[in-house]
C-alpha cells in the first residue's frame, strides 16, 4: 500500500461517509462481546487509523459511549455500526478503527491478527494461520496460530 491512498467508505444508506488517507496501523478481527455486541456478527474486522488520517462527510455519525473514552459510532439513519474511536496510548493519540465491511473495497485492507480469542464465540473460528491474541494484539505471545486445534462444537 502507497502512503498516499485513499480509503473511501460509509453506512449502508449512504448518509455518513469518509475517508481515510494513508497507511491503516493494523486490521484485527475482534472477538471481544462489545465489539460483537455493537454489531451483531459473531467476529467482527477493524482497520485502524490515527484520527487525524479520517476524514467524515455527510450526516454527523452517533457516538455511543461503551465505556469511559470509548466511543461507537453509527449512522443515525440506518444504523450502521462505523467505528471504535478513543485515544490510544500505545499509538499516541486518537484514533478510528473503522468497521471493515464498511469500507468500498475491503479486499485491500488484508488482517493480520485476531484480538480477545478469549471472548471468541466456542463454535466460530477462521481458517487462516494468523497469531490468536487472548486480548489486545502484541500484548504478549500469541495463544496459537490457526484456528483451536480440538476443532469447533458442532451438531
Ligand atoms: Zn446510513
Ligand atoms: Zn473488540
Amino acid at each position: 500500500m502507497t502512503k498516499d491512498i485513499t480509503m473511501t467508505g460509509g453506512c449502508m444508506c449512504g448518509a455518513v461517509r469518509y475517508e481515510a488517507t494513508g497507511d491503516t496501523f493494523g486490521v484485527n478481527h475482534c472477538h471481544c462481546k462489545s465489539c460483537r455486541r455493537h454489531t451483531g456478527g459473531p467476529v467482527v474486522t477493524l482497520a485502524g487509523y490515527m484520527a487525524d488520517q479520517v476524514v467524515f462527510s455527510g450526516d454527523e455519525r452517533k457516538i455511543y459511549n461503551s465505556s469511559e473514552g470509548v466511543g461507537r459510532a453509527f449512522c443515525g439513519n440506518c444504523g450502521t455500526p462505523l467505528t471504535w474511536e478513543g485515544v490510544s496510548s500505545k499509538r499516541g493519540g486518537p484514533i478510528f478503527e473503522i468497521h471493515i465491511s464498511t469500507f468500498d473495497s475491503p479486499d485491500v485492507l488484508v488482517p493480520n491478527n485476531h484480538q480477545f480469542d478469549s471472548e471468541r464465540i466456542s463454535w466460530f473460528d477462521v481458517a487462516d494461520n494468523l497469531p490468536r491474541f487472548s486480548e489486545f494484539n502484541g500484548d504478549g505471545m500469541p495463544l496459537r496460530h490457526g484456528p483451536v486445534i480440538e476443532g469447533l462444537p458442532s451438531k
